[in-house]
């Protein structure tokens, strides 16, 4: 590890490990190409070890055993242990995945503790049920933990995505493993160290990094994992659902893609916050968001007022050195992800759409991956750059007449993760918003967000929430016992 700036061996047992076959692979920073770490190549042998460390930690109830009371304070703990390395965890991550550090900062290491405190401080608030039976018979409906749970997450949200899983499954008594995306594996690994040092027994919170198919197959496909939580493409996730009735039938959660759309009517209460919220919440993070409202339609009659004002938006999300405290945009996460958003940028172009702003790599930051904030006017529901996820930084505009039509539009998608409308009228508002097909739909704002809410989506963008007391669904199993009462009186 000579040349490497963190530690990129897996967590196992409690302890730091290299990978049984001795591989690593190189953890490259999209900020500028530098080598941060050499990271363990997990493999089966390795997602083994895990998994029964995770097994042995279950069934011994080192942690499963504990009273809520207690695991609540340590997973506050862990919330803390965050905070308290802040600014370590916020360079880790930007220099791993390429965002602006001042969002790392104040969003992704924020988030994460808030998420592992909120579901801290649930889980002794949370009674189980006696159901209304006949008087003869006491029935009790209670919760148990699952027992192994294995997580696999993207690289978009490197700590926010585990913290969403990882949360409420240790919360709610499990034992986990957990496998963080090759492109940015070194928060989840610090995580790992940091929940130990909160006092987390070993064996409980385990992280193997690798790649998905030498590293994630074997999770998904465990004998001894009896859950399996994953948040990334929906490729990938029907595989996951594959993997899980392949073997053990384990539960399987999936949040998945999406191609939000974002209906912008002429009657919007107020044009510059609908156009500054629509530039701004695509442009976040790179573009590289689940939710980001990719497909934007503009009703025809403030198509121009609307373009105008987008334009004029488009030079303050240049791309800066994420390193920089007044950058808002960031890297693209690797040149391979560069690549992609570059062909989707032709094929927009190739297609016949309109490419009013962007489009072009460019260098801010010697040997890094960055892109301008590309803006596609004249875009059609045909087209390539309608329809695809691009997770990058391209925001396709499309207009509309009529509002049948647009709602008919806008569920046209494999996809329903969220979607947005903006009107002044309070029937057309509610009206839509139960016509769209979307897990979240937002209202005259793109940016409302909280633990408290469930996140997910329709169709292929998954199955399962995350967030919200309804994530606990997903890392428990429910008991009924029944018992017998003869009654002496
Ligand atoms: P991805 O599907 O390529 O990879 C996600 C994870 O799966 C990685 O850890 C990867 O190593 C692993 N993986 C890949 N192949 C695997 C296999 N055969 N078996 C097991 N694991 C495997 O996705 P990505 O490029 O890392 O992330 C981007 C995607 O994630 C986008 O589609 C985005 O919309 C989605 N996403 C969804 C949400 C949500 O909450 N719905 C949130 C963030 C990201």
């Amino acid at each position: 590890m000579s040349n490497s700036i963190y530690d990129g061996r897996a967590v196992i047992n409690g302890l730091r490990v290299s990978a049984q076959t001795g591989l690593t692979f190189d953890c490259i920073s999209p900020v500028d190409g530098r080598l941060l770490a050499q990271v363990s190549r997990g493999a089966q042998a390795d997602v083994d070890a895990a998994v029964a460390a995770a097994r042995t930690a279950f069934e011994d109830r080192r942690w499963s055993g504990m009273a809520p009371a207690a695991r609540k304070r340590v997973m506050i703990k862990f919330a803390d242990q965050l905070l308290a390395h802040a600014d370590e965890l916020a360079l880790m991550e930007t220099l791993d995945m390429g965002k602006p550090i001042k969002y790392s900062r104040a969003v992704d290491v924020n988030s994460a503790a808030n998420c592992l405190r909120w579901y801290g401080e649930a889980v002794d608030k949370i009674y189980d049920e006696i159901a209304p039976t006949a008087a003869t018979a006491l029935a009790l409906i209670t919760r148990e933990p699952m027992g192994v749970v294995g997580v696999i997450v993207p690289w978009n949200y490197p700590m926010i995505m585990a913290a969403w899983k990882i949360a409420p499954a240790l919360a709610a008594g499990n034992s986990v493993v957990l496998k963080p995306s090759e492109k940015s594996p070194l928060t989840a690994l610090r995580l790992a160290e940091l929940a130990l040092e909160a006092g987390l027994p070993p064996g409980v919170f385990n992280v193997v990094p690798g790649f998905g198919p030498e590293a994630g197959s074997p999770l998904a496909l465990h004998m001894d994992v009896d859950c399996i939580a994953f948040t990334g493409s929906t490729r990938v996730g029907k595989q996951i659902h594959v993997m899980a009735g392949q073997s053990n039938l384990k539960r399987a959660w999936t949040e998945l893609g999406g191609k939000s759309p974002n209906i912008v009517f002429a009657d919007c209460p107020d044009l510059d916050k609908a156009v500054a919220a629509s530039v701004g919440s695509i442009f976040f993070n790179q573009g590289e968001s689940c939710n980001a409202p990719s497909r934007l339609f503009v009703e025809a009659s403030i198509r121009e007022a609307f373009l105008e004002r987008a334009v004029a938006l488009m030079p303050s999300y240049a791309p800066g050195n994420p390193l920089d405290a007044a950058t808002v945009m960031g890297a693209i996460v690797d040149e391979t992800q560069l690549n992609n958003v570059m062909r989707y940028i032709g094929l927009g172009q190739s297609e016949g759409a309109s490419l009013l702003a962007g489009g072009q790599r460019v260098m801010p930051v010697a040997g890094g991956c960055y892109v301008q904030p590309t803006l596609f006017a004249g875009v059609t529901a045909d087209m390539t750059i309608a329809r695809e996820e691009i997770f990058g930084p391209v925001l396709s505009v499309l207009s509309f007449t009529d509002t049948a039509d647009v709602v008919k539009a806008a569920n046209q998608s494999v996809y329903g993760l969220q979607a947005a409308v903006w009107t002044r009228d309070i029937n057309k508002a509610h009206g839509v918003a139960r016509a769209l097909r979307a897990g979240t739909v937002h209202v005259n704002q793109y940016d409302e967000d909280d633990i408290t809410v469930p996140f997910g989506g329709y169709k292929q963008s998954g199955v399962g929430r995350d967030k919200s007391l309804h994530a606990f669904d997903k890392y428990t199993e429910t008991k009924t016992t029944w018992i017998r009462i003869d009654s002496p009186v």
